[in-house]
């Protein structure tokens, strides 16, 4: 019987050992495309934050939840000059360097092949607003950049920003709408004067939830990177009723440094609740990338079937279907994440099996300027499939 207990006693702390042992986590990975046009296609999200500044998390979740979501890179940016966390671990604010969340994170990074950047979120109030401050060589300085008084005095503004520039960082103007009038975008005097001074390299077309078309526009107009960040405070498990909002970069490299050059050279692209807001060649790259396609013509009749590896869906318009007749109630087909959709078509002659029948589109959840859907062709050439009707 004694040896019986302490038998079972065993096989129970062994069980405690497994699964304290057990590190399993549920992957649900957003999935594009690995390779656009040469480059590689990298999702990201470079506006985080952590109990080192008034998140909720641990760096290191962030992390893990990139590694879960399948994210390629993030960024911890915890404001500088707001840090309530800190007081409430019972610390003082100068003992806690603002390094630690990068710091912390890095090992994790390396471990999940998560690309972490270093950067801070300086928070001054509106105008001019909050900035990050991404590829940072060392965050301390700007901890001494500010009115230690009155720490978000808006007219402190430039010397983050010299800061940021001296560590050769870029700069992405914040949520431009926050705590304005009635919360919408406006381009402050103030913001003229430091974007025509070169210190506002992006913006954030989508912050959390929120895309603006005004911003989108600023985009645009005055030439800047195109920007899609969660500026998630809380674990993201708390979110996840769709996929996060991202910015997908297109990068030579899986680095650090081309992740720059590309954001430098405005190759990236806004995602935000199943909606792609970008430059056209971008959007047109990665829409044929994504979806393959096949038809079937039998004498006057056919298909064409969509099939779609990735989890971006996307909303089809018919617009110019030459003399084929394609049949849908509302002109269009939805071609859901990861799946598939057909389309009957039809011919007033026979459709030649050496032909090429071309039909234009329009994509209305991919955007190249507000209200603005993609617009491009697909090539319909039979036979290439073998099943039957
Ligand atoms: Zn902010
Ligand atoms: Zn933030």
């Amino acid at each position: 019987m004694k040896a019986k207990i302490s038998l079972l006693a065993m096989l129970f702390l062994i069980s405690c050992i497994t699964l304290s042992l057990s590190q399993e986590i549920h992957r649900n990975v957003f999935r594009l495309p690995q390779t656009v046009s040469g480059y590689h296609v990298l999702k990201c999200d470079f506006h985080l934050h952590t109990v080192f500044s008034d998140g909720s998390v641990w760096p290191v979740v962030r992390v893990e939840e990139a590694f879960a979501e399948g994210l390629d890179v993030i960024a911890i940016t915890d404001h500088v000059e707001y840090r309530p966390r800190i007081k409430e671990m019972g610390a003082k604010d100068s003992e806690v360097s603002y390094n630690a969340p990068y710091n912390l994170a890095k090992s994790a990074a390396a471990k999940y092949g998560v690309i972490l950047i270093p950067g801070v979120e300086i928070t001054k109030e509106v105008p001019p607003g909050h900035f990050n401050a991404l590829f940072i060589k060392d965050a301390d300085p700007f901890g001494k950049n500010f009115d230690p008084g009155n720490p978000t005095r808006g007219s402190f503004i430039r010397g983050s920003l010299g800061e940021a520039r001296k560590q050769d960082a870029f700069i992405v103007w914040n949520h431009p709408w926050f705590r304005t009038h009635n919360n919408t975008s406006i381009w402050f005097p103030l913001i003229d004067s430091l974007y025509n001074e070169g210190y506002i390299n992006g913006v954030e077309v989508v912050n959390s939830r929120r895309y603006d078309p005004v911003i989108f526009r600023w985009v645009l107009d005055k030439n800047l990177t195109n920007l899609a960040n969660s500026d998630t405070h809380n674990p993201t498990t708390l979110n996840r009723t769709l996929p996060r909002t991202m910015t997908i970069v297109f990068a030579k490299e899986r680095t650090s440094e081309s992740i720059k050059e590309a954001l430098k050279e405005k190759r990236t692209i806004s995602y935000c609740n199943d909606s792609l807001y970008g430059d056209s060649e971008l959007l047109e790259a990665l829409f044929h990338k994504s979806i393959e396609i096949k038809t079937y013509f039998s004498g006057k009749n056919g298909y064409i079937s969509f099939s779609n590896n990735t989890s971006l869906p996307f909303e089809i318009k018919f617009s110019d279907t030459g003399r084929i007749k394609i049949s849908t109630y509302s002109g269009g087909i939805a071609i859901p994440a990861k799946g598939e959709a057909a389309v009957l078509i039809s011919n007033d002659s026979i459709f030649e099996s050496s032909k090429e029948y071309i039909i234009g589109i329009r994509i209305m959840n991919l955007e190249t300027a507000p209200g603005v859907p993609l617009t491009t062709e697909l090539v319909a050439r039979c036979p290439q499939v073998k099943d039957s009707l």
